[in-house]
């Protein structure tokens, strides 16, 4: 089974009926080949289905149409093996709401050059059929992947696959709903935002719950439930010794396994993906959620502190992204920095809310005093992420649109152990290193809350921006300070131009 489960690609290939049957067969034929070769591959993460050789305006149209009906179908592969004049595709590609993505490839992989004839010519004919077909993409101005190489390629099947797993996370946030329990942490800027702005542009909702909403919940739970997840915590963890003898901890962890038992409830019954809470809303709550968020990332929710529900919802899509792949994936704050000249680095935390999909080794389980909240002392989870690529992305609000702001980085380890510090971390070199990336990331207006990867790439990221038409920024080896600049000052402008007033 696919990562992407009954999720499917449909493969649809553009051609005319000029070629007569006989021809037509043969693109047929191919195309299934493709097909069988891509669900063969271990890199594509998701079914692809060969639907049909398209040859008119209205079959064009009548496959676009059921493809938006079609909930499984979260995009379109396009090839156009043979010619399909582009004027045929207008009414078909402003139907289509879901995204494609146009692999330009040919079934030949090398031209029999002794034995080349104009039957050859007339079948593998991608060279120019394909360029007719961008042409109405640019034409239209739509936004989309062109894949090129032959369909064996690793380099294609890579690109195709990091395609694929952006598209999943759109069809993710189509249907994504976010609970907002609590408010915003008070006077906080960053963490704001259209809430219907977003609903409209990028497809999730946020709502807001009231706290009494978890602690009706919270009040139900049973001693059984709570001991059955200590059980887990028992069997997952290393469970620090003083929560055992300590009458005090161990309280505090049967109060966090509430928690999370009602809050996973909560989410469950409510059909979210994504949820936010902050620690100055927190009545009728004895403290605040750690390991319950921490548990609750682990299983692919979204999940922003202080009420941030835009990077919520950009833990999920990365979450969804990243299904299958090798590397966690976690709500993250650029904490505090080591500025030593030439060895500068960045560690990451947040106060609690760290997924342990991110750990290098089984995580710790502790319990602590919070400096912050005025509640008692919560449970959480406590490790380090192992060194290794990985990337930090923001999405802001600007006010007529979102931008995502992304910093490509080299996961590193601590120079020395940290014997106090009580919370999960990671340490990272921002490429191209601290001072340009923080420089050029304050500059764009990146938010101190990210989602940290160390699965997903930065071409996904890329992908995912054509796909939501959400502005994009990368911070990385390139990085010139003068021309990102510029880079924000012409972005400006064609959002402003390109949404006109509907932003
Ligand atoms: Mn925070």
């Amino acid at each position: 089974m696919k990562p992407y489960g009954k999720s499917k690609l449909w493969f649809v290939i553009g051609s005319q009926h000029l070629y007569g049957p006989e021809v037509l067969k043969e693109v047929e034929n191919h195309s299934n080949i493709i097909a069988k070769y891509l669900n063969e591959s271990e890199e594509i993460p998701m079914t692809v289905q060969y639907k049909s050789v398209v040859k008119s305006s209205k079959e064009i149209s009548d496959i676009c149409l059921a493809a938006n009906a079609d909930d499984d179908c979260i995009g379109l592969i396009l090839w156009m093996h043979t010619f399909s004049p582009a004027k045929m595709w207008i009414q078909g590609l402003n139907y289509l709401n879901k995204p494609f993505v146009h692999l330009h490839t040919q079934f030949n992989k090398e031209l029999p050059w002794s034995e080349i004839d104009m039957d050859f010519m007339n079948l593998n004919q991608a060279a120019h059929g394909c360029r007719e077909f961008g042409f109405m993409g640019a034409r239209l101005r739509k936004e989309r992947k062109v894949v090129v190489g032959h369909w064996q390629d690793p380099e294609v099947i890579s690109q195709l696959s990091s395609w694929i797993r952006a598209a999943a996370a759109w069809a993710d946030w189509q249907q994504l709903k976010i609970a907002r329990i609590g408010d915003n942490m008070r006077d906080v800027a960053v963490t704001e935002g259209d809430k219907v702005g977003a609903q409209m542009k990028l497809g999730f909702s946020c709502n807001g719950y009231g706290i009494r909403d978890i602690v009706e919940v919270i009040e139900t739970i049973k001693d059984q439930e709570i001991k059955d997840l200590i059980d887990v915590y028992y069997n997952s963890y290393q469970v620090a010794k003083d929560i055992k003898e300590n009458n005090t901890k161990e309280t505090s962890l049967k109060e966090a396994a509430r928690i999370e038992i009602a809050l996973r409830r909560f989410l469950q019954e409510g059909d979210f993906g994504a949820f936010t809470d902050t620690f100055e809303n927190l009545h009728g709550f004895h403290q605040l959620p750690g390991i319950a968020v921490q548990r609750l990332m682990a299983d692919g929710y979204g999940f922003g502190a202080e009420g941030d529900w835009k990077t919520s919802a950009m833990v999920r899509a990365l979450k969804v992204m990243a299904k299958g792949l090798k590397g966690g994936t976690s709500f993250m704050e650029d904490y505090t920095y080591h500025l030593e000249t030439g060895n500068e680095k960045v560690l990451g935390a947040h106060m609690l809310e760290v997924c342990p999909s991110i750990a290098g080794s089984k995580p710790s389980l502790e319990v602590h005093p919070l400096s912050i909240g005025g509640k008692n002392d919560p449970a959480r989870l406590i490790f380090t992420a192992p060194s290794g690529a990985g990337l930090c992305s923001s999405i802001i609000d600007l006010g007529n649109r979102f931008r995502f702001v992304t910093n490509i980085i080299d996961v590193t380890q601590p120079d020395e152990p940290l014997p106090n510090l009580p919370v999960a971390c990671a340490v990272w070199k921002p490429k191209p290193n601290l001072k340009k990336a923080a420089s050029a990331w304050i500059t764009a207006g990146g938010s101190h809350h990210t989602c940290f990867s160390q699965a997903v790439t930065r071409e996904m990221i890329e992908d995912f921006s054509m796909i939501s038409g959400v502005e994009s920024v990368i911070i990385d080896d390139d990085l010139d300070p003068y021309r990102f600049k510029q880079e924000l000052r012409w972005n400006d402008i064609y959002y402003h131009l390109s949404n006109g007033l509907s932003s």
